[in-house]
């Protein structure tokens, strides 16, 4: 039962967001920063956040060349042109919105390592050069740097050929989350976790949203003029929509090393391997495409076929003559729409939703939320 003073203090909301992952937390410093008289609470199930924005490997980028390839043949080149652009926006929104020094920002460069298989994509950096010469403000986004292999350390038996570009840079995935939550509950945000959203109702003059007390085992109704979603790969059983299709991806890091070679981020196979340093340890991720329809579910957990490729991987192309120890593995869950692209709808008049940023929303999250804060009445 609730008293009087939470009926009259935590009830009523001008804005309530569903999720409390990164796209959560930047709508709604989005409708503070705009509006900075509203009211705006955050529903989020997990104690901590519990999809993507704290399970990732801390990756502030806009795409490898052979992953640009990739777009650019699924869906051309203006789409993956703006979608560059939108990535590479929205990475330095977020940049000034919660700060460098908050986030664990370091800019030291991405370097993509080319194998046999992608030997013929250096022939078309050129082209894709010229594609992004105007957001960049740089002739030469992609340079090709063979002396790169023996530097980091890799196998030059798989390794042939290695692509470097400047503007990739490191976050630190925690810190930068807690940045987020601080700036956001500085403007004023009311951010609730434990609050896992069971349904909601829209009424005449707004909409009702259901959360059971996990004390007095009963259901609350909070209310707001308008609801938005951003629950991602979880989000199907509250807006009705098939998409964003749910998408795990694992994440292994090593004990610390007497010395680690990396110094930037690393991609591998058009971004579905991704590697970095974290001081002198490794952090890697991926292997996703070795099993898609397994990793097609919203359960977190481990699956063996790609762990086991992962140490593989590390063990014989990015460390192949330094002895290492796992120290943890995780997994995280994305949301995927069919096209690659973030999904902002209006489902009602008073009912929206702002999921999908495709393994990307470090990058999309604060472009993304500016496009649903558009959207909103009033
Ligand atoms: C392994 C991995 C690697 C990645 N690598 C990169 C990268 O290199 N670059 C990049 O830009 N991005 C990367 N990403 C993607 C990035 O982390 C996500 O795109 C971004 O975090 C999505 O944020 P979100 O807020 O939309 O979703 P989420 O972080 O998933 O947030 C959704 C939130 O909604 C909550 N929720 C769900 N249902 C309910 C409910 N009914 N009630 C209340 N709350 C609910 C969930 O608990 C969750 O916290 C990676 C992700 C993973 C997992």
């Amino acid at each position: 039962m609730l008293s009087f003073w939470e009926r009259n203090s935590f009830i009523n909301y001008d804005y309530i967001i569903i999720g409390g992952g990164l796209l959560g937390l930047s709508t709604a410093c989005e409708i503070k920063e705009r509006f900075p008289n509203k009211d705006v609470l955050i529903l989020e199930r997990g104690v901590l956040p519990s999809g993507a924005s704290t399970k990732n490997a801390g990756f502030l980028c806009y795409g490898s060349l052979t992953e640009i390839l990739a777009d650019i043949r699924n869906k051309g080149e203006d789409e993956t042109v703006s979608l560059v652009e939108k990535r590479w926006k929205g990475m330095n929104k977020l940049r000034v919105r919660f700060r460098d020094e908050n986030i664990g920002f370091v800019n030291s460069g991405e370097y993509e390592l080319i194998d046999e298989r992608y030997i013929s994509s250096l022939d078309e950096i050129t082209k894709v050069n010229s594609l992004l010469k105007e957001i960049f403000k740089d002739e030469e986004t992609f340079r090709c740097d063979r002396s790169y292999i023996e530097r980091f350390g890799f196998s030059p038996e798989v390794v042939k050929n290695i692509i470097y570009s400047p503007y990739e840079s490191q976050i630190d995935t925690g810190r930068m989350m807690r940045a987020a939550i601080r700036y956001a509950v500085s403007l004023g945000v009311v951010y609730l976790t434990g609050a896992e959203v069971a349904e909601f109702t829209e009424k005449s003059d707004g909409v009702e949203v259901y959360v059971e007390h996990n004390v007095f085992h009963e259901r609350i109704g909070f209310k707001s003029s308008a609801l938005i979603i951003c629950a991602n790969a979880f989000s199907s059983s509250l807006t009705g929509n098939y998409f964003p299709k749910p998408a795990r991806g694992l994440v292994i890091i090593t004990k610390p090393l007497d010395m680690v070679k990396l110094n930037g981020i690393y991609h591998y196979d058009e971004g579905y391997y991704y590697f970095r340093n974290y001081g002198n340890r490794v952090i890697l991720g991926g292997g996703r495409n070795l099993d898609f329809q397994g990793e097609e579910t919203t359960a977190f957990g481990i699956n063996d076929k790609i762990y086991k490729a992962l140490l593989e991987f590390l063990g014989e192309v990015i460390l192949p003559y330094t002895e290492f120890e796992v120290d943890v593995v995780w997994s995280g869950i994305m949301g995927f729409t069919e096209n690659k692209l973030p999904q902002v709808k209006k489902i009602s008049d008073r009912v929206f939703s702002a999921v999908s940023c495709n393994g990307m929303g470090i990058a999309l999250s604060s472009v993304v939320a500016e496009d649903v804060v558009k959207e909103l009445p009033a």
